[in-house]
């Protein structure tokens, strides 16, 4: 292994992988990647449902996902890596006019950047999501953005993995980052269990462990792990022909094709922060009354496969990004509160700017860096599902 490096990044995820490949894309190839599990990508990033989306409630987030999704349109032949990937759009159903009315303002943020979000009716979803048998009484909106749509963590994340390394940069797995050095508030490197690696730069790219990893920097990075569920179903005749994320926005449960049947899942907003990752499953029969109120076909099938992964949450709901200001080596990519997959691509680009250039510039993340939370919190984004 080697002992010295530029820049350590800590977590092999889609985050910390898409920061390397960023890097080493302009030069930098001097650069570790410590992944603590065996292989990349078993974290949050091989537990999501892989959506992307346009439909934010915030610019900073609008720009993040504009970046990102333009990114993963052309990344199958960037990276020669065959992706899924299908524009077949959100739908969040309201059934709040509360709901309906903060909607109506995201949209027009939305539009400001020439996203094509539709507000529909009831009775015209069905030419967004035909041959789909949702149920829509109570529903008195919603909206549509055809750009939005699923893609691929795996395939995303091993065509990250495998360009990073054809650059040359090595990636250890199996290699727990335990401690940080830090001394006149500079880095001066990390260490695993078994291996010390100099360095005067590391990248917290630990997903739901970002906290964890702060605090051997000396750094209170305020992310927390909240449990959220996903269950697959076998094949059924009734399941929807297009893969278009359906969100029942007021309880947070949601769906799209899967393998002939489908992918659904919703958190439960009652549980606090936990590492926790088994299914609980007397949580699922309540989504399962949501579901089949919602999506009546569904009881006509079987659950295949369940799992539970963690968001990796901010206080207010948006990545936090950039350098610490009182440890300029040790540089944030974490908190995006179940939006990493879709962010990364851009994100990797952004750190590669605040590494390389000493200031991200093709967006300005200056908002979103972690010095924000001592002014208390401004802009909180309001859509999560
Ligand atoms: C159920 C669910 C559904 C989701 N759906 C979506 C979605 O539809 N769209 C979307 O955009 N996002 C979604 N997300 C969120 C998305 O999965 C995450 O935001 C994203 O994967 C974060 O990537 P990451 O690389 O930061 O974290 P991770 O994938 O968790 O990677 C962090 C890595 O760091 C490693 N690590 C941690 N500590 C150490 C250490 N000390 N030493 C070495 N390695 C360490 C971990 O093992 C891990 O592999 C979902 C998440 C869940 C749980």
């Amino acid at each position: 292994m080697k002992n010295s490096a530029e820049v350590v990044i800590v977590g092999g995820g889609i985050v910390g992988l898409s920061v390397a490949y960023h890097l080493a894309r302009r030069g930098m190839t001097d650069i570790v990647v410590l992944e603590k599990e065996d292989m990349c990508g078993t974290g949050s990033t091989g537990r999501c449902a892989g959506g992307f989306r346009h439909q934010f409630s915030t610019e900073v987030n609008i720009k993040l996902s504009l970046l990102s999704v333009k990114m993963l349109e052309s990344f199958a032949e960037e990276m020669d890596q065959p992706i899924d990937f299908h524009q077949d759009g959100y739908l969040f159903l309201l059934k709040d006019p509360a709901d309906v009315e903060v909607f109506r303002k995201n949209a027009e943020i939305q539009r400001r950047f020439d996203i094509p979000v539709e507000f529909l009716k009831p009775e015209e979803i069905v030419r967004v999501l035909p041959n789909t048998e949702i149920h829509l009484d109570d529903v008195i909106a919603a909206t549509y953005c055809g750009k939005d749509g699923i893609s691929d963590p795996a395939g995303v994340t091993e065509g990250y993995r495998k360009n990073v390394v054809r650059m040359g940069v090595p990636i250890y797995t199996g290699e727990e980052v335990v401690a940080i050095d830090v001394a006149n508030g500079k880095i001066e490197g990390v260490r695993t269990k078994n291996h010390d690696i100099k360095t005067n730069t590391v990248v917290n790219a630990a997903g739901p462990f970002a906290g964890v990893l702060g605090k051997m920097a000396g750094i209170d990075v305020p992310v927390v792990p909240l449990r959220r569920f996903i269950w697959t179903t076998k094949p059924f005749d009734k399941a929807p022909s297009r893969w278009t994320l359906v969100i029942d926005f007021s309880t947070g449960f949601y769906f799209h094709r899967e393998s002939g049947g489908v992918l659904f899942g919703m958190g439960n907003r009652e549980e606090g922060p936990t590492f926790d990752l088994s299914v609980d499953w007397k949580f699922f029969d309540k989504v399962m009354e949501i579901a089949v109120e919602r999506f009546p076909p569904i009881a006509e099938t079987a659950i295949k496969n369940s799992w539970a992964g963690s968001y990796e949450t901010s206080p207010d709901a948006h990545p936090i990004l950039g350098r610490v200001p009182e440890l300029p080596g040790f540089v944030l990519a974490n908190g995006f509160s179940g939006h990493g997959f879709q962010h990364a691509p851009g994100v990797g680009q952004l750190i590669a700017e605040e590494i390389l250039d000493g200031k991200a510039h093709t967006i300005d993340i200056s908002p979103l860096s972690i010095a924000r939370f001592a002014k208390g919190l401004h802009e909180v984004e309001k859509n999560v599902v």
